[in-house]
């Protein structure tokens, strides 16, 4: 019996390594991403801007940006040169660059081995935990569009509907085969995820006269209620105004930051659901005794 919990482990340990590899190479995937797609947005926008008013007043020439997430190939942001495949190795290329472009030497932001290392990290943790299964590979699927929307939020206050409102649809359709909870409650944790925070929204608004988030982090919380369910929407709403407030007082203490700056909610979003996504039964039943036990 023993040999064969130890073939189990290795096979196990095997899969966690496949997963960590499969999640570098996509988190050097998902920094394309994370850069591209809000420029091609932006692109797209200030294009149809631009022919609404040369329809409607002026004979401004349109801009032409073509730019999507698979041309033109990576190339270095300061001098443009190509970036060859043995530049493009996840962590690696990196270190052996030592952060700077192989052609013109500009500094290479720290963020990108950053992203790979994380997703990598976070994608090994998926299968170590779900095991090489459907749960696993959907697992792995939410934590990479919710890395996209952190990174992407961190840096344009956007959460492009093009990632949120296919992840929603994932999660309706995998839990039709009830992977994490029935449909019903999949079906409500999208309706109530989109609502609650529509209802927050404009009280907010109505109170403050303030925006105090966009319509993208609905459309997330109704993602996340769609893949866990209408039951986990109070810990994830709770959990991120935690992961906030954490965030928010370690940034005043490290960078003193301004308190009137507006920090995306997004990320917090997102955070919170992948705690709860994994660990979110959990936390409830240690809530629940101590709820009891006072
Ligand atoms: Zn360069």
């Amino acid at each position: 019996m023993e040999s064969s919990y130890t073939d189990w482990a290795q096979l196990i340990g095997l899969f966690v390594a496949c997963a960590l590899v499969l999640g570098l190479l996509v988190g050097s995937f998902l920094n394309v991403v994370i850069y591209r797609l809000p420029l091609s947005m932006l692109a797209k926008w200030k294009t149809e801007c631009e022919e609404f008013l040369r329809e409607h007043q002026s004979d401004e020439p349109i801009s032409d940006k073509d730019l999507n997430i698979v041309f033109p190939a990576s190339h270095c942001p300061a001098c443009k040169a190509d970036i060859k495949p043995w530049q493009n190795i996840p962590i690696v290329s990196y270190l052996f660059l030592k952060g700077k472009c192989a052609n013109c030497k500009a500094h290479i932001s720290i963020r990108y081995p950053l992203v790979e290392l994380c997703t990598g990290l976070l994608s090994a943790f998926c299968i170590y935990h779900f095991g090489f299964s459907y749960e696993g590979g959907l697992a792995l699927v939410l934590t990479w569009a919710l890395i996209s929307l952190t990174m992407i939020d961190i840096d344009h206050q956007l959460l492009p509907d093009s990632i949120t409102l296919p992840l929603m649809w994932m999660g309706l359709i995998a839990n039709s085969f009830s992977v994490y909870t029935d449909l019903y409650s999949a079906l409500f944790g999208a309706v109530f995820g989109y609502g609650i925070l529509w209802a927050v929204y404009w009280l907010f608004k109505i109170l403050t006269q303030k925006e105090g988030m966009g319509f993208g982090d609905f459309k997330l919380l109704a993602a996340l209620g769609a893949w866990m369910g209408w039951q986990m929407l109070p810990l994830i709403i709770i959990l991120s105004s935690l992961v906030g407030a954490l965030i928010g007082i370690a940034g005043i203490i490290i960078q003193g930051r301004d308190k009137n700056i507006p920090i995306p909610f997004g990320p917090y979003l997102a955070i919170a659901g992948w705690i709860a996504f994994f660990w979110g039964e959990k936390i409830t039943q240690i809530y629940l005794q101590f709820a009891k036990v006072a």
